[in-house]
């Protein structure tokens, strides 16, 4: 998968690339990433990207002019039809679901604004989708378009060591994740609940439903009703959740137990 990423700090971008899986991806030709600045495409001394807002107020807005060329500039080196998306606040949330969706094609281009935003045309002529990490604002895109690079990273045939660390993540099945356990046995007087220390696979997995189904109960109702509704859920998911005690009752119980 090829991205480009639109922005005024270029080695932001690049710099977060450096670490972990989404920097094994690049080494492994899994995924490309360029940049591309808006300050390329400026034709003053002073490079000027921003300017004061029509009708006043505060801050500064990102200019159409340099912005699209640069969009258009890095669409360019994409395979035709990749989807360029702006990282908004006001986009549609990013999700698990959407980052699959994205994962499948070959090409995305994102554009972080910078300032109160991008000059409205920029959105209405050169792009095709807007996309919000959370109902907070930061103070640029960088961070948001990093967050869906990593997602999509992870989703990557190949990308992660073993496939089924991305099956079992949170909202991958519509439930969050189980809670994790790693050595030493007992940490400050708290232990591993004894089931992980069973070898018995099956018993492991149904605990580990189990916990994902309460644990999803209590923290995000919603997601598991919308499950129980969906008729090509997994069998053993499936039962866990008709098992599922009332919202909160007995959730997370092992966690913290003391020895
Ligand atoms: N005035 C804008 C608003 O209220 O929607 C916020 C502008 S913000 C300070 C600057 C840039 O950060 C935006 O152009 C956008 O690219 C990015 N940004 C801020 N919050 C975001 C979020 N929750 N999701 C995606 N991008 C975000």
């Amino acid at each position: 998968m090829r991205i480009e990423v639109v922005t005024l700090f270029p080695a932001m971008v690049e710099g977060a690339l450096r670490y972990g899986i989404v920097s094994r991806a690049l080494a492994r030709g899994l995924l490309s990433v360029g940049t591309e600045d808006p300050r390329t495409y400026t034709t003053d001394v002073h490079g000027t990207v921003d300017d004061r807002p029509y009708g006043g107020g505060p801050g500064m807005v990102m200019k159409p002019g340099p912005l699209v060329a640069a969009i258009r500039a890095a669409h360019a080196r994409l395979p035709q039809g990749s989807p360029r998306v702006y990282l908004s606040a006001q986009g549609e949330p990013f999700t698990q679901a959407r980052a699959r969706e994205l994962a499948q094609l070959p090409g995305l281009l994102l554009v972080a604004g910078r300032y109160e935003g991008v000059d409205e045309r920029v959105i209405e002529s050169a792009i095709d989708a807007e996309l919000s990490v959370g109902d907070y604002v930061v103070s640029g895109g960088e961070l948001p378009a990093l967050t869906v690079i990593d997602a999509l990273t992870r989703l990557l045939p190949g990308a992660l060591g073993d496939e089924r660390s991305s099956e079992e993540d949170s909202f991958t099945q519509g439930l969050l994740d189980w809670p994790h356990y790693t050595r030493p046995e007992v940490f400050e007087g708290r232990g591993v609940p004894p089931v992980l220390l069973s070898g018995n696979h099956a018993d492991i997995r149904r605990w580990r439903l189990a916990q994902a189904v309460e644990r999803t109960a209590a923290r995000r109702p919603g997601m598991l009703e919308a499950l129980r509704g969906q008729p090509d859920v997994a069998r053993d998911v499936a039962r866990a959740v008709d098992e599922c005690r009332p919202a909160g009752a007995g959730a997370d119980e092992d966690r913290g137990r003391k020895t």
